[in-house]
């Protein structure tokens, strides 16, 4: 390696460890060595120490230790030596830098020091596995960890959206000449959050440990890298060449730099060499020393002078990402980047649907010859007539013909209008059929964007995604009052049958259920199998969209699996799915109970949209959704009930569940039912109420509903007895749970 950097990242090194070990010590000074240390939100402890030393620090006093171990790293290189980038010393001073950073970083979280504003600092461990099997299935090719400014806040906006619109992860950490990317976007008024694939961390170079702390979780958590092992270095730069897909990006230079033509902070290149150990490469837009032959990376290690207009796809070329981009004819961006973007009021230009007007979509097959491939109408205003701040109705009729096409497969494919419109830069899009609210920003509106777009968009996406199924398609759009009016009644029709159509389906009236096998990727054995009355976890998958999914591709993740004789009717266990699951957990489990809580539950991967888990007090369960960071009545938060229940194991007591799940008639109906909910996060209980209140009713029960607690009841399992007994809970008096 480049003597100049080689020299610039040991000092880097030794500075970071140095001020480490001066804050650790004052904060003890302060707080004593039994203050508690930890990150918000995981279960990994502090993932760096736990990835490369085997260490579950819990307090302050933890970190000496952690800090002794980069000492002896630095012992072992001779100041000056020449850096080889290779393993070795190279790995011993880049993780002695890692060690530092999250010492430094963690005691911002006991010092009350984290910054916030635009920053958001750690990541929490409900995020990383939403976003980190991204990463590992290829939605998301790879991430970015960008370090400093550009010279203009356009090019700095030109660069994130040239990411957003490849779907690659942006985190942003440090700053050059006190300047960072992220306050230049966020000047320019672009949108940071982990919805738009932005993740500013923090303004010093050392929160760019947390892009590293969210690599070493994702390879133990999806990679099965074990933690503490002596080869972890080396297991993470396999996981991470192979599966992950990063790299650092330098931008701008540093003052006060101590060599000629090092540019850059001795920190800044300390933290280079840390990344390196991950197997991520470095390119910089100023002429840094280049590492040009490929050693821990498979390729070069530092690129450097490359000019910004050609930095996103010299980086991809570097990395070897593969980037599928989209050619759709619209004058925005478009890519998965900006699929949760907002678009706030002050920036838009019109807007549908909402609380302010009427809008719906709507998809329907029709007979080949009435379908015309690629026609797009739109009858009535266009943007150009619309008036800047003004609320429009808005109908999206989309028509599709082929000769494979099924009635059944129209719902699938209209719940992908919601992403695909979502995906134009500048567009905001929620909900589906006649809840939708759609937003056109001031922006994409002076670019050119129109209401045939959405046309062009639908066009393209569905043949793209559905080509085995759609032979045609034509897509109709309503803006005028009248005509939305008249055409949503009938669109209610449609959402109400199909709604009937699985809604009264029961599991007894089914042959054979559907299994969905695409979360292996990460949990190898688990299997969910999908009833009409118990859908997939990840709340993604109904039995009808298994089935529509298994004959559009009879090669993908979901099969039909006959049910075969019945060996448990109440807790929901047959024959031959017990075989199957048997071969497809690759041995691991022999039965399992569909309805039932206690007895060989389903297993869990790690998407569950909810966890319902025993609380043994109460003699029932309570259920807790994702988004919900509070304590519950069992002492657990979800994000460490989710570290126990995931990773395809049965646990009695606890299983992951879909939301639609909480109001069938089948849930944990082998423990009793409904009634057994004692407790259930307030949001849950809101997004689920008008399914669930019916489901009580027809169960009987309509009293129930109000009886089952919330967090605004109780948090801990002496309040929520005290609350149901004052209700008088049936869970109270019913058969005992547990043995
Ligand atoms: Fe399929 Fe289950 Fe994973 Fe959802 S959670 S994608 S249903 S395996
Ligand atoms: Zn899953």
């Amino acid at each position: 390696m480049s003597k100049v950097i080689a020299t610039a990242a040991i000092r880097g090194a030794h500075k970071l460890v140095e001020r480490a070990e001066a804050e650790l010590a004052a904060t003890i000074k302060a707080k004593g060595k039994e203050a508690p240390v930890a990150y918000p939100n995981t279960a990994y402890y502090l993932p760096i120490m736990l990835l490369f030393l085997g260490q579950k620090v819990t307090k302050l006093g933890d970190l000496e230790g952690s800090l002794q171990e980069a000492r002896k790293l630095l012992g072992r290189i001779p100041a000056n030596e020449l850096w080889l980038p290779y393993l070795g010393e190279t790995l011993d001073s880049g993780v002695a830098t890692l060690l530092a950073e999250e010492v430094i970083e963690s005691l911002k979280y006991v010092n009350g020091t984290v910054e916030n504003g635009i920053w958001l600092g750690f990541t929490g461990d409900n995020i990383l596995r939403q976003q980190g099997i991204k990463l590992v299935d290829g939605r998301m090719p790879g991430f970015v960890a960008i370090a400093g400014a550009t010279q203009k806040n356009e090019d700095a906006v030109k660069l994130i959206q040239g990411f957003q619109s490849r779907n690659i992860l942006v985190f942003m950490a440090g700053h050059s000449k006190g300047r960072a990317i992220a306050e230049q976007l966020a000047e320019e008024r672009i949108e940071m959050s982990w919805d738009t694939f932005t993740v500013p961390y923090g303004k010093e170079i050392t929160a760019a440990i947390h892009a590293l702390n969210f690599a070493a979780r994702s390879a133990m958590t999806f990679g099965g890298v074990e933690p503490g092992n002596r080869k972890a270095a080396t297991q993470i730069l396999m996981y991470n060449k192979e599966r992950v897909h990063a790299f650092v990006m330098a931008l701008g230079e540093d003052e006060g730099v101590l060599d000629e033509g090092q540019l850059i902070s001795d920190e800044k290149y300390a933290t280079a060499a840390g990344a390196i150990n991950f197997g991520f490469p470095v390119i910089a837009d100023i002429p840094i020393p280049q590492i040009l032959p490929t050693g821990i990376c498979t390729y070069e290690h530092v690129v450097s002078g490359v000019r910004l207009e050609e930095i996103i796809n010299r980086a991809i070329e570097l990395r070897g990402m593969t980037i599928k981009i989209e050619e759709i004819p619209i004058p925005v961006p478009f890519g998965a980047g900006f699929e949760g973007e907002r678009v706030r009021k002050e920036d838009m230009f019109v807007q549908f649907g909402g609380k302010y007007t009427e809008a719906f979509e709507l998809l329907r097959m029709k007979p080949m010859e009435q379908v015309e491939d690629g026609r797009i109408e739109v009858i009535g205003p266009e943007v150009g007539d619309m008036k800047e701040g003004q609320a429009y109705p808005l109908a999206i009729m989309v028509e599709v013909a082929g000769r494979d096409f099924q009635q059944d497969f129209e719902s699938v494919l209209e719940r992908r209008v919601h992403e695909f419109i979502s995906c134009a830069h500048g567009i905001f899009h929620m909900g589906q059929r006649s809840i939708i609210w759609v937003r056109i920003s001031k922006e994409a509106a002076a670019k050119g964007f129109q209401i045939r777009h959405f046309g062009d968009i639908l066009v393209a996406k569905m043949h793209d995604e559905f080509s085995r199924i759609v032979d045609r398609v034509q897509v109709k759009i309503y803006t005028e009052e009248s005509k939305v009016q008249e055409l949503l009644e009938g669109a209610r029709k449609v959402y109400s049958h199909r709604d009937d159509k699985i809604g009264n389906m029961t599991d007894e009236d089914v042959e054979e259920y559907y299994s969905c096998t695409l979360c292996q990727s990460y949990a190898p054995n688990h299997v969910c199998i999908v009833t009409p009355q118990r859908l997939g976890l990840c709340g993604a998958y109904t039995w009808l969209d298994c089935k529509a999914s298994f004959q559009i591709n009879e090669h993908g993740p979901n099969e039909p699996v006959k049910k075969g004789e019945t060996i448990d009717a109440e807790k929901g266990q047959w024959k031959s799915i017990n075989d199957y699951i048997e071969v497809k957990s690759n041995g691991n489990l022999k039965k399992f109970n569909a309805y039932s809580i206690m007895e060989e539950p389903m297993t869990s991967c790690g998407c569950f949209e909810c966890i319902a888990a025993v609380v043994p007090e109460a003699n029932g369960v309570m259920i807790v959704d994702r988004d919900f960071t509070g304590m519950t009545p069992i002492g657990m938060t979800f994000s460490t009930l989710a570290g126990q229940v995931g990773g395809g194991q049965q646990i009695p007591g606890f299983t992951g569940i879909g939301k639609m799940y909480v109001s069938s008639h089948k849930f944990i109906s082998g423990e009793g039912g409904h009634k057994r909910i004692v407790w259930m996060s307030k949001q849950l209980k809101e997004e689920v109420a008008e399914r669930l209140k019916t489901a009580l009713a027809k169960e009987g029960c309509p009293e129930l509903f109000d009886k089952i607690a919330t967090e605004e009841n109780a948090e801990d399992p002496e309040k929520l007895l005290e609350y149901l007994q004052s209700v008088d809970h049936p869970a109270l008096t019913m058969p005992a749970l547990l043995g």
